[in-house]
């Protein structure tokens, strides 16, 4: 949200600026009628000059034909000519900084936004999981529990030093992308790969349906496979979380010529077109923290992006069918060197 001062400030700029533009459009005019008043008032005077020299005779056709008057008209000519131009390069640079200035703003203001969202989701997502470690270990220490109801609540802990871990590890990740990010690349299929994280999310949210569906043969390729897990993961873990009570997730993989296309596909809430854009944004989160329900830091899928871009690839955003969202990855092929 804006505030008040910012929105006094601004509506205070674009009424000095329309000032400028109104007076600027006012001084256009009167220089334009005073070079005609000019100019029709030294035509005149030639005019009689001439006459009264009796250079010409008193006939208008005579006058117009002399070398001096057309020079005068020239020069008349020219000078509306340069007042046009001036004027409008001056609107023009005007209308351009405005627009450069306007840009600015938005830019710093999403940029506040953004880094006001994540402090507000970095507090909650660290302070959350410490807090429900500490109950646990607190219950453990105070008294005696059966132990159906130890082994639940030790699931429940490692659960929360998972989303810790997952946290840091993205912190960290994040960072390291943005100054000395290295692919370490091996071998890797990304067919076997996906059908591998597949399984660990079928065990871990099982009420979700997941459908996975290898449409080709895929060959393998060099890839850091860190990397790409955690792409997978990250947008498995979106599609679950962006998608409500009953997630219905599927994932394609092909190989067309030498690109791989992996597509993740949910049936959830799915991204408005304006937000498409934005969503790869370190920090973006679509909506206000204050009000949002769901998890999460904005760091996933500008860790998705950079890593797809690491491998040269494309990341794209699709709106699904019925509903909900498909993210679509092309990844060329990348062959070993020594043919391995
Ligand atoms: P986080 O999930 O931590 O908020 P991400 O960078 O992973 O951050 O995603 C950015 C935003 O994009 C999310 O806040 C969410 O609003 C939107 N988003 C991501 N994936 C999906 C999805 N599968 N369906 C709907 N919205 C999504």
């Amino acid at each position: 949200m804006e505030k008040p001062r910012n929105i006094q400030l601004r509506l205070l700029s674009y009424g000095v600026i329309a000032y400028m533009m109104l007076a600027f459009a006012w001084w256009s005019v009167l220089l334009f009628t005073k070079n005609r008043d000019a100019y029709q008032a030294k035509r005149d005077h030639m005019r009689i000059v001439m006459i009264a020299r009796e250079e010409i005779p008193p006939t208008d056709e005579a006058f117009y034909n002399t070398t001096a008057f057309r020079q005068l008209k020239h020069q008349y000519e020219k000078q509306e000519y340069m007042i046009l131009g001036e004027a409008s390069v001056f609107v023009l640079s005007l209308a351009i900084g405005v627009w450069l200035i306007n840009r600015g703003y938005h830019k710093e203001m999403m940029a506040a936004q953004q880094r006001r969202n994540f402090l507000l989701s970095i507090t909650h997502e660290l302070k959350s999981p410490i807090a429900s470690i500490r109950l646990v270990l607190e219950t453990f220490q105070r008294r005696e529990l059966p132990k159906d109801k130890a082994e639940q609540l030790t699931r429940n802990a490692l659960l929360e030093t998972e989303r810790l871990n997952k946290l840091v590890n993205d912190l960290l990740l994040s960072a390291k992308l943005e100054s000395a990010y290295q692919l370490h690349p091996e071998a890797v299929n990304l067919a076997q790969l996906m059908e591998d994280i597949f399984e660990q999310m079928e065990a871990k949210y099982p009420a979700a349906s997941f459908t996975f569906n290898k449409q080709t043969a895929v060959e393998d390729t060099m890839g850091d496979v860190a990397g790409l897990t955690s792409v997978i993961i990250n947008l498995l873990e979106n599609a679950v979380k962006y998608s409500g009570d009953d997630p219905d997730i599927e994932a394609r993989i092909s190989q067309h010529g030498s690109t791989i296309r992996m597509e993740i596909a949910d049936q959830g809430i799915g991204i408005n077109e304006d937000e498409k854009g934005k969503i790869f944004e370190k920090f973006y989160r679509i909506g206000n923290e204050d009000t949002r329900k769901t998890k999460g830091t904005g760091l996933g899928l500008y860790i998705v992006n950079e890593i797809v871009r690491a491998h040269k690839g494309k990341i794209a955003v699709l709106d699904n069918e019925p509903r909900g969202t498909v993210f679509q990855i092309d990844i060329p092929v990348v062959k070993a060197r020594n043919g391995t």
